[in-house]
């Protein structure tokens, strides 16, 4: 049974809560159903913290939950859940999972499964242990259970301002500690992207990691290989928009789980330290992520990926071609690498594109093609990728005040400009 903290007991401020959150529980509870806001969210409650997102967690079935609401769709084949859209904020809700021991999942007898249920035993697991289905819907004490560590496996009642703590949640929220529920090893032999997590949290949230929950981190390592590349680049993603970027990447190097984990990571971390040009960015993109601001992650792959765009281009151009198809061919080359192994999506591929063609282009500042070039679609971030080689000492810093100032000039300041540069 789990132990209830009453509001006084876990302090958390309502006005943290979102509303759409709070009408989703209401509804499902008002239809009969158990409705908590859980994991995450929960756990940034509890650190005073707003959470980005919420989950919810019930006792009803995607079907059941998405008659509940108009606009709620059925997604994941993996991991089924239902998406529930309030304007921009999406809710995501997903029933109670049992605990199957694995090995036995796809033989076992339906010894929980409710009847409607039946036809959807799906469980499934690869040769290491890898879960690759999980949609048999349990009771909520399982589903606790199979959560990753157990400051995310809380749940918390809106309607009576209660926490459920299923495994002593509380207590590493205030030790401020990462404890995986269950027996580490094989918890990341199920799901070897909880590797990652641990990472994330530890860095993003300035927890310690227990020992137990360390120990196998760097045996595992190797486990990620296993990982469809998507999940992964998915998991990279949130671990580089974190907000905590650079510590998360020093804490995956301290972790051994930087060696051969992502091509993408490799260069990252092979970077001399100081004010590398990729310090730099990384840095930008924390600050910014704390600020709340906008950041395009097509603009940061650029950033990390671009010295070894230079290496390549340079390899070309020593072997006789000209500058810039030798640019061309290494983006095409190292485009194709980490699409292969990273999946990086065809979109953000397009943005890295332009923003390093742009850069040429930039440097030249020459004539007449700087008014056009400022119209260019991507001419921001191409802009703003020169400042950071500027400030990096990639580049001489007049070509960033020149473009400063002809982007804050009136008509007769860039006629000015023009003359000296071209
Ligand atoms: P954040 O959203 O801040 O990154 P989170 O804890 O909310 O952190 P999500 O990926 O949104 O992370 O997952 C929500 C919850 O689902 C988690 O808190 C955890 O309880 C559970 N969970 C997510 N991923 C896993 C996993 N790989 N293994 C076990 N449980 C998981
Ligand atoms: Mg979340």
């Amino acid at each position: 049974a789990p132990v209830i903290l009453s509001s006084e007991m876990h302090g958390i401020n309502p006005a943290l809560i979102s509303r759409n959150a709070v009408r989703v529980t209401e509804t499902l509870q008002q239809a009969g159903f158990r409705a908590f806001i859980v994991g995450g969210a929960v756990r940034d409650l509890l650190l005073g913290i707003a959470p980005k997102d919420f989950d919810v967690a019930t006792d009803a079935t995607p079907e059941e939950v998405q008659r509940l609401f108009r606009r709620a769709r059925l997604i994941g084949r993996r991991f089924q859940i239902v998406h529930v859209q309030f304007g921009q904020e999406i809710i995501e809700v997903s029933t109670f999972r049992a605990l199957v021991d694995p090995p036995a999942a796809e033989a076992a007898p339906a010894r929980r499964l409710r009847r409607d249920e039946l036809d959807r035993r799906t469980h499934a697991v690869d040769a290491s242990g890898r879960v690759l289905r999980d949609n048999v819907w349990g009771e909520q004490h399982e589903d606790a259970t199979r959560r990753d560590f157990t400051i995310n496996a809380m749940y918390y009642d809106p309607a009576t301002e209660t926490v459920l703590d299923y495994h002593d949640g509380i207590a590493d929220i205030r030790a401020r500690m990462l404890r995986m529920i269950g027996d580490p090893t094989t918890r990341y032999r199920e799901d070897p992207v909880r590797m990652l997590r641990v990472v994330r949290f530890a860095a993003k949230l300035g927890f310690e990691i227990d020992d137990a929950t360390r120990a196998p981190i760097k045996p595992l390592a190797d486990l990620i290989h296993n990982v469809p590349a998507a999940r992964l680049f998915d998991e990279m993603l949130k671990l580089l928009l974190s907000g905590h970027a650079l510590a998360c990447l020093k804490q995956l190097r301290k972790e051994g789980l930087h060696h051969g984990l992502l091509p993408l990571l490799d260069v990252v971390l092979e970077q001399p330290h100081g004010e590398s040009f990729i310090t730099l960015s990384l840095n930008n993109t924390d600050a910014r992520v704390r600020a709340g601001k906008p950041v395009s992650p097509g603009f940061l792959f650029a950033t990390l990926l671009w010295h070894d765009v230079q290496q390549r281009a340079q390899a070309f151009e020593s072997n006789g071609e000209y500058p810039v198809p030798a640019l061309h061919r290494a983006m095409d080359d190292v485009i194709e690498t980490q699409t292969g192994k990273l999946a990086i999506h065809k979109r953000f591929a397009a943005d890295m594109r332009e923003i390093w063609g742009l850069q040429s282009r930039l440097e030249k500042r020459s004539g007449r093609s700087a008014l056009k070039l400022i119209e260019h679609q991507r001419f921001r971030a191409g802009y703003d990728f020169l400042l950071l080689r500027c400030e990096s000492g990639e580049l001489d810093p007049a070509i960033g005040h020149w473009w400063t100032a002809f982007i804050e000039g009136d008509a007769a300041a860039r006629e000015a400009l023009l003359a000296e540069g071209g």
